[in-house]
C-alpha cells in the first residue's frame, strides 16, 4: 500500500543510528582538534622555553661557583701572607705557633717553616708530599721568593696546591719561607656547597688539562684523573659554548644521563661544571605535561558536555517530531506535534500539523466516500440479482411463449397443408394461392418462433446437444438441398465439395449440425445476387495435430460472392438481434438470431468460427467442429 512502509520496516532491522551520538562525537572532534593541536604546541614550546632557562640557571650558577672560588683562593693566599707576617715576630720554639697557624687555617693539609738555607725547620699538620717539596723549590722558598702553584698535585692527600710567603721583618733581608700545602678539594668542596645546586645536580672543577681536581663527594676516588672525554668538559676546554640548541644530553662523571653548563674560573685557567642529572630536568617538564593533560581533560569533558547540550536543542525537537510522527501512525490524529518554537524546526511541525490536518480531512472525505461506494455497490448487486432474474424470467417467459406459439401454428400448418392437397374438396385457383400463403407466412412464423425458442434455451443453457451417429455426405446435400429453390430462384448455383478422407459416419448432433449449415448457406444465398455459393467440408489442419483419431475436427466453409460485411461490423453480426443497418438487410427480411445461434451452438460443441470477408466481393464463414468417428462413439454419450 505504501511503498515506504517496507523499506522503513527494512531498515528499522538495522540498529537505530542516534542523531544526538553523531553530533556530539563531530562537536567533540572538532571543538577538540584545535585544542590537542594547541596543547603539543604548547607543550613543546615550553619545555623548550623551560631547557632554555634550566640551561641559562645552571650557567649562571657554575659562573657564580667559580667567582667563589677564585674569591677564596685569594682570601687563602691572602691568610698565608699575613700568617707569615705573623711568624716573623716569634723568633724561637715555633712549633706551637705553626701548630695554631694550621689549626685556624681550615683548608691547609700542612705548614712547612723553611730557612734561609731552605731547609725545613718545623711542619706542622700531614708529612708534606715530597716531590711537592723539592730541595729546588725550597731554596727558592728559603731565598724568600713567593710561589703560587697553579699546578696541582695528586697525592694521598688529594689535591694539593702549595703556597709559599716569605718571613721577613721589616724591610729587612727574608728570614725564610712559611709554605703551606691547601687542601684544594676542601677548598673546591666548601664554595660548591656554599652554592649547592639544590640537590638537583652536582658540580666539579677540572685544570686547563681536563683533570679533575675539586670533585663531588662521591666521586673524590677519581681526583686527579684526565675527564677531558667528557662532552662538557671537552666543550670547556675548547671554550665551546654549551647552550640550547648545542646542549645535549650525555653521560656526565658520575655516568649518569645528564645535561650541565661550564664557566671559567677567573685567574686561574680552571674550569667549574655543573651537571643536573635528566631525569631532574625533565622533573618540570613532567610538572608541565601534567597541567597541560589536566587542563587538556577538563577541556574535553566541557566539550563533550557542551556538545551534548547543543546535540539535545537540535535533536529534542526532532524526537518531539518523532513520537508526534509514531501518533500519527498509531491513528492518534489530534494535534500530533507540540509547537514551542519559533525556528525552523518550529515551522516544520506547524507544517505537519497542517498537513495531518488536511489529510484527516481527507480520510473523512474518504471513509464517507467508501460508505457511499459501499452502499452503491450493495445496490448495484442487488440491481444486478435483479436484472439477472429479470433475464431469466424473460427467457422462462419467451421459451413458454414459443412452445405455446409452436402448438396451435403447427395446427395451422397442418390444416392449410390439407386443405392445399384437396383433402376438405377442391379450392378455386385463388383460394389455393391464398391457402398457400397462409402456408408459406405461418412457415416463416414457426422458423422465427424456433429461432426464439432455441435462443432462449441456449442463453438459459438449456439446450442439450444430442449424440447419434449420422451420414455427414447425406446431411449436407440435404442441406444444399434445402436452399437450392431460394438459389435457383436467384440464378444462383452452389456448388458443394466434401473431402474424400472424411469419415462416411459420424457422432454427434445432426440437426444442430444441420442447423449450423443451414443458418450459413441461407445466409449466403440471401445476401448473394451474382456470381456462386460453395459449400466445402474437410478436414481441419489441426486433425494431423490431435494425432490419434479419437476426434474429427470438421472444417466447414460457406463462401459467397455477394455484398460482403464491412469490417466494423464482422464482430456486431454475431451478437443477438442485429443485423447491419442497410436497405438491403430490411429488403432480406430475417431477425437477427441466426448467427448468434450458429455461434453458440458451434462454441457448445466445442468448436469456433470466423468470418473472413470484403465488402462488395463475398464472405467466407469457417467453422471447426469437433466430431467423433462412428466408429469411436464416446463413453459418456
Ligand atoms: P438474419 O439473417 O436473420 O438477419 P443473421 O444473424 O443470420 O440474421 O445475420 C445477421 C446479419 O449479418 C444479416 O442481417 C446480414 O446483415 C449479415 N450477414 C449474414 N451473413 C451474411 C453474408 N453471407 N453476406 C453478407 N451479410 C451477411
Amino acid at each position: 500500500m505504501h511503498p515506504t512502509a517496507a523499506t522503513t520496516s527494512a531498515r528499522s532491522d538495522a540498529p537505530p543510528e542516534r542523531l544526538h551520538t553523531r553530533i556530539v562525537t563531530v562537536f567533540t572532534l572538532i571543538a577538540l582538534a584545535p585544542l590537542v593541536l594547541g596543547a603539543f604546541l604548547s607543550l613543546a614550546v615550553g619545555i623548550w622555553v623551560s631547557r632554555s632557562e634550566t640551561a641559562a640557571a645552571q650557567r649562571q650558577t657554575a659562573q657564580l661557583i667559580g667567582n667563589l672560588m677564585s674569591e677564596r683562593w685569594g682570601a687563602v693566599i691572602e691568610s698565608r701572607r699575613n700568617a707569615a707576617a705573623l711568624l716573623s715576630a716569634v723568633e724561637s720554639d715555633q712549633r706551637p705557633t705553626l701548630e695554631l697557624l694550621r689549626q685556624t687555617c681550615s683548608v691547609c693539609q700542612t705548614i712547612v717553616l723553611v730557612s734561609r738555607s731552605g731547609q725545613i725547620v718545623e711542619q706542622a699538620g700531614a708529612p708534606a708530599p715530597a716531590d711537592l717539596l723539592t730541595p729546588a723549590l725550597l731554596a727558592r722558598v728559603g731565598a724568600g721568593e713567593e710561589i703560587i702553584s697553579a699546578a696541582p698535585a695528586f697525592g694521598q692527600l688529594g689535591t694539593s696546591l702549595l703556597l709559599a710567603s716569605p718571613i721577613r721583618v721589616g724591610q729587612q733581608a727574608p728570614r725564610g719561607g712559611l709554605v703551606s700545602v691547601i687542601d684544594l678539594q676542601a677548598l673546591g668542596t666548601q664554595a660548591l656547597q656554599a652554592l649547592a645546586t639544590g640537590g638537583r645536580g652536582y658540580a666539579y672543577i677540572v685544570d686547563a688539562r681536563g683533570r679533575l681536581i675539586v670533585a663531588p663527594p662521591a666521586a673524590v676516588s677519581t681526583l686527579g684523573s684526565d675527564i677531558s672525554a667528557i662532552p662538557l668538559v671537552a666543550a670547556a676546554l675548547s671554550r665551546q659554548p654549551w647552550a640550547p640548541p648545542k646542549s645535549q644530553v650525555y653521560t656526565g662523571l658520575l655516568s649518569q644521563r645528564v645535561d650541565g653548563a661550564w664557566a671559567a674560573m677567573p685567574g686561574t685557567g680552571w674550569f667549574v661544571l655543573i651537571e643536573v642529572p635528566i631525569s631532574v630536568v625533565n622533573t618540570n617538564n613532567w610538572y608541565f605535561i601534567g597541567v597541560q593533560a589536566v587542563l587538556l581533560l577538563i577541556t574535553a569533558l566541557a566539550t563533550v558536555l557542551l556538545g551534548r547540550r547543543l546535540a539535545a536543542t537540535i535533536t529534542r525537537p526532532i524526537e518531539q517530531l518523532q513520537r508526534g510522527v509514531s501518533r500519527l501512525r498509531a491513528g492518534d490524529w489530534r494535534q500530533p506535534l507540540a509547537v514551542g518554537r519559533r525556528d525552523e524546526l518550529g515551522q516544520l511541525a506547524e507544517a505537519f500539523n497542517a498537513m495531518a490536518n488536511d489529510l484527516d480531512a481527507q480520510r473523512g472525505e474518504l471513509r464517507r466516500r467508501d460508505a457511499d461506494l459501499t452502499q452503491a455497490n450493495g445496490e448495484l448487486q442487488q440491481a444486478l440479482a435483479e436484472a439477472h432474474q429479470a433475464s431469466m424470467l424473460k427467457s422462462q417467459f419467451i421459451a413458454t411463449v414459443s412452445h405455446e406459439l409452436r402448438t396451435p401454428l403447427t395446427g395451422v400448418l397442418g390444416y392449410s397443408d390439407m386443405l392445399a392437397l384437396g383433402i376438405y374438396g377442391d379450392l378455386a385457383h385463388d383460394q389455393r394461392e391464398a391457402i398457400q400463403r397462409i402456408y408459406n407466412n405461418g412457415q416463416h412464423l414457426l422458423e422465427l418462433i424456433n429461432d426464439l425458442l432455441d435462443f432462449s434455451k441456449l442463453e438459459a443453457g438449456k439446450l442439450d446437444l444430442r449424440a447419434e451417429v449420422f451420414d455427414l455426405r447425406e446431411l449436407v446435400g440435404d442441406a444444399v438441398e434445402t436452399c437450392l429453390p431460394q438459389a435457383q430462384a436467384k440464378r444462383l448455383p452452389i456448388e458443394l465439395s466434401t473431402d474424400p478422407a472424411l469419415p462416411a459416419r459420424l457422432w454427434g448432433d445432426p440437426l444442430r449440425l444441420r442447423q449450423i449449415l443451414l443458418n450459413l448457406l441461407s445466409n449466403a444465398v440471401k445476401f448473394t445476387e451474382r456470381g456462386q455459393v460453395s459449400v466445402r467440408i474437410s478436414l481441419a489442419d489441426r486433425q494431423a495435430a490431435a494425432g490419434a483419431a479419437a476426434l474429427v475436427w470438421l472444417l466447414v466453409e460457406v463462401d459467397d460472392t455477394g455484398i460482403g460485411i464491412a469490417p466494423d461490423d464482422q464482430e456486431l453480426i454475431f451478437d443477438a438481434f442485429r443485423q447491419i443497418d442497410g436497405g438491403y438487410t430490411r429488403q432480406s427480411g430475417g431477425t437477427g438470431l441466426g448467427l448468434a445461434i450458429t455461434r453458440r451452438l458451434v462454441e457448445l460443441m466445442g468448436g469456433s468460427i470466423a468470418l473472413r470477408s470484403t465488402p462488395g466481393a463475398g464472405s467466407r464463414f469457417s467453422a471447426i467442429l469437433p466430431l467423433r468417428p462412428a466408429e469411436a462413439p464416446a463413453a459418456d454419450n
